[in-house]
């Protein structure tokens, strides 16, 4: 059963408008969107070995919570009445060597060696803050599983930890699982509310792109975007907007601009600012179009909120 499901991460959408959006790093940010995509493909690839794993588990995907203040992510956590699995998803080509020694993974690629942080560091943080979360909402003990997925099935691992598995094993590495942890220690009520309570305590990492590449947002490129093409601006017309290079026409072409508008200036917008970034002179449009947005959320300073979008 899905409690949470695995959306397109804002931080590629954001990664999407910027590529529309701005003049300036074209080349880095495309960079930076390929490896985006590839990530999001590795992520998605696991749903096909996660329909394989018995049914009694609850899959929540892309989840972050705080702990004490400090945040965790994980790509994919399944609860069941008896145990819990962390699935971190790790998108490397080449060969992968884990060097548990001196706590480092090492990725081999075309004769260059090159030294990232060790996921099996990263998942054992993830499980003590976990584990801390239940704790600290009272639920009943229950065993956490931590795996390391590798996505490509062409990437060649070295490692002796059978934590670290390709992602076709999943399923079966499930079923090792479920004959280790043979007792059932939650009831299906306490198992419903701990999906949903953190379903409940997921907070989206706020993304500041323009700051990252260091471009100013009167830099970006304004105007509707065409939903088609992309091609901007969009010109209105008779209540509608108008791809001037592929002809697209579309009534709503606005609300996916203000969506870039969120993912890259922020998360509310004032009429002026809508004004500018819409390029619509008309101050009456301007309003008709907060007005149709729903639902119209105003907060102070008559700034009207984009967060649903
Ligand atoms: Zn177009």
């Amino acid at each position: 059963m899905i409690v949470k499901e695995r959306r397109k991460p804002d931080q590629m959408l954001a990664l999407e408008a910027l590529q529309r959006r701005a003049n300036l790093r074209r080349d880095e940010i495309e960079k930076d969107l390929l490896l985006a995509r590839a990530g999001f493909r590795g992520e998605e690839a696991l749903n096909y070995h996660l329909q394989q794993i018995p049914p009694h588990s609850h899959i929540l995907h892309d989840i972050r919570f705080a702990v004490d203040e400090l945040f965790v992510q994980l790509d994919t956590l399944l609860l069941a009445d008896n145990f819990i699995t962390i699935i971190e998803v790790k998108n490397f080509t080449g060969t992968l060597t884990f060097d548990e020694e001196r706590h480092q993974m090492i990725r081999t690629l075309d004769g260059k060696e090159e030294a990232f942080l060790d996921p099996l560091l990263q998942v054992r943080r993830q499980k003590n803050y976990l584990r801390k979360w239940l704790n600290a909402h009272q639920y009943t003990e229950l065993p956490i599983e931590t795996l390391i997925v590798i996505s490509k099935p062409s990437t060649i691992i070295h490692t002796s930890n059978p934590s670290v598995i390709h992602s076709a094993y999943l399923p079966f590495k499930i079923n090792e699982l479920e004959s280790k942890y043979a007792q059932r220690v939650l009831g299906q009520n306490e198992l419903l509310r701990m999906g949903e309570e953190l379903k409940q305590a997921h907070v989206p990492r706020k993304i500041d792109l323009l700051q990252k590449y260091k471009i100013k947002k009167e830099e970006l490129r304004v105007g509707v975007h065409c939903s088609s093409c992309s091609t901007l601006p969009m010109l209105r017309g008779y209540g509608k907007w108008k791809c001037t290079y592929c002809g697209y026409v579309s009534a709503d072409a606005h609300i996916e601009s203000l969506r870039d508008y969120r993912l890259l200036v922020e998360e509310s917008i004032t009429n002026r600012e809508l004004r500018w970034f819409l390029q619509i002179d008309s101050e009456r449009i301007a309003r008709s179009i907060i007005q149709s947005l729903n639902p119209v959320g105003k907060t102070k300073g008559r700034r009207y909120r984009l967060d649903f979008l």
